[in-house]
């Protein structure tokens, strides 16, 4: 994503001197990360006028949704699908253009030992599916959805999800595959995790169907760069925020590639365990803080695959997203084994590009950290070359032979993630359900410290990353309007 905008600035990193002056030596905010959180939070503060500088330490934004280009293709790496409020949020917190360029998928498929359907991803959808499929009498349906609806997140309710499966559809494991696998997937929940956070979820993500950015992420965060530019945001890229400064309880600045930028409020859109413990330091929280943080669990990891069709191939239309598994029941553990018997397919056909003739597939598999980052260097590139082995074996199940009309593949493991993203064990979901408050009362401890992005499986996805952004912009705003 070349850029020639004055606003994007990239830095070297372990060397700041020699670009310093192109930053200014005070904003009103920083934002420490191009996530989408991180994104949406630096636009709506600058556009309401604030000073914001946006410190990214990859060499491009997206964070988890970012894109990256190999050989002649363009990989989306989190562009599988997002619920239809992103359309809302796109066009009130960016711009009409950017919302206007949101599109339904045709199909998403689910494939595996119990069942094999199409869907459109609406409510009317899966009450057609549990009807008419799986024999579930409408009124439980009806049931079911209507106490989905009234979960509230302010609720102290602790019924799990298990809890509330077997509440509806007691000893129907595949009745529970079709509703909980897309979310296993997309934020790594389990059946233990409160039933709150699949209520939530289930309602934004599970209901209108699922969407798509025309144009792809290159063209969005493209778009995204454009508008903070605009907006008169400083984007650092290249910039590593690798502490805050905090004096008498207060945020005044950050350390940025070593050296000091000051500053009124930091935004952290890393990883919530590396604010406080890395960026922070546990000294300038209470004891109690600390102790709720430390026992913060954080979500699970990703692999993916990466499949390039060669110049020229193609193959028919085979769904936009395919939920495929070997496993024989639906089980949380099996998906994040790296014995990988489940997978996600996003199909890319040149139409989601127009103009372009690419046509890719990624799939991505939930991983465990631990699986992958102690293996020696030999039986690591083996183990990413076994990857693309399996995959493209099941892949063929649905496009028949595809090894033939490939060009590139390339393999992302946990490892990938963490060093692209800086998320500690390369969660790639933030944090299970208690990180939330964690996140939320950071400025409680700290004035002017705030936290956006994934976290409590609520706020993860592109759209709940993205509102996450807009509530801590809020926050930080009111904060800041305060302090001058
Ligand atoms: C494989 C995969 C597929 C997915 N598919 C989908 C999907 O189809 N639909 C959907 O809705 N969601 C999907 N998601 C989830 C979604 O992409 C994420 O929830 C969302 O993008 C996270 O946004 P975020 O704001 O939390 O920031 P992140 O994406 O986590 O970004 C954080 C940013 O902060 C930067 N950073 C970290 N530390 C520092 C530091 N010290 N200094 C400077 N910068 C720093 C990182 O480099 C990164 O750019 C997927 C995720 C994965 C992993």
């Amino acid at each position: 994503m070349a850029s020639n905008d004055k606003c994007i600035k990239a830095l070297r990193k372990n060397n700041m001197t020699d670009t310093a002056d192109k930053l200014s030596p005070f904003y009103d905010v920083i934002v420490g990360g191009g996530g989408l959180g991180g994104l949406t939070a630096a636009n709506i503060l600058a556009r309401n006028g604030l000073k914001v500088l946006l410190a990214e330490h990859h060499s491009q934004l997206g964070g988890l949704a970012t894109w990256f280009r190999r050989k002649n293709h363009i990989f989306d790496v989190a562009l599988h699908g997002f619920p239809s409020g992103m359309k809302k949020t796109l066009r009130k917190y960016w711009s009409k253009e950017m919302a206007d360029r949101i599109i339904q998928v045709k199909s998403v498929r689910f494939d595996n030992p119990q069942f094999s359907l199409d869907t459109s991803f609406t409510k009317e959808d899966f009450t057609r599916i549990l009807v008419t499929k799986f024999g579930v009498e409408k009124e439980t349906v009806d049931a079911f959805y209507k106490e989905l609806d009234s979960m509230n997140y302010y609720d102290n309710s602790t019924m799990t999800n298990r809890e509330l499966f077997d509440k509806y559809f007691p000893g129907r494991n595949d009745v529970v595959r079709l509703l909980m696998e897309p979310i296993t997937y997309a934020n790594g929940s389990t059946l233990d995790e409160p039933a709150i956070t699949y209520g939530i979820v289930f309602s934004n993500f599970m209901n209108k169907g699922v969407f798509t950015f025309l144009g792809g992420t290159d063209l969005m965060l493209d778009m995204m760069r454009k508008e903070l530019c605009a907006n008169k945001a400083d984007i650092a890229t290249r910039a590593e925020i690798t502490r805050a400064v905090i004096r008498d309880g207060k945020i005044t600045g950050a350390i940025i590639n070593g050296r000091e930028i000051r500053c009124n409020a930091l935004i952290s859109n890393g990883n919530l365990m590396s604010t406080v413990f890395d960026w922070a330091g546990k000294e300038h929280f209470s004891p109690d803080f600390i102790e709720k943080t430390e026992k913060v669990r954080l979500n699970n990891s990703s692999c993916q695959v990466y499949i390039g069709l060669k110049k020229g191939e193609k193959f028919d239309f085979i769904g936009d997203l395919l939920f495929t598994s070997e496993h024989p029941v639906f089980s949380p553990e099996a998906i994040v084994s790296n014995n990988v018997t489940s997978r996600t397919f996003s199909v890319y056909y040149p139409e989601i590009r127009p103009g372009s003739d690419d046509y890719t597939v990624v799939a991505s598999m939930n991983a465990r950290y631990e699986d992958w980052a102690n293996m020696q260097k030999t039986k690591y590139d083996e183990a990413k070359k076994n990857l693309i082995i399996d995959t493209l074996r099941v892949l063929d199940k649905y496009i028949p032979g595809i090894e033939a009309k490939i060009d590139y593949t390339e393999a992302a493991t946990p490892k990938t993630f963490e060093r692209y993203t800086l998320h500690r064990k390369g969660a790639s979901f933030g944090t299970k359900f208690e990180g939330l408050q964690i996140s939320m009362e950071l400025s409680q401890q700290i004035k002017g410290l705030y936290h956006t992005g994934s976290v409590g499986i609520i706020m993860s996805g592109w759209l709940g990353a993205a509102n996450y952004g807009v509530i801590t912009a809020n926050s930080t705003e009111k904060y800041l309007l305060n302090i001058n």
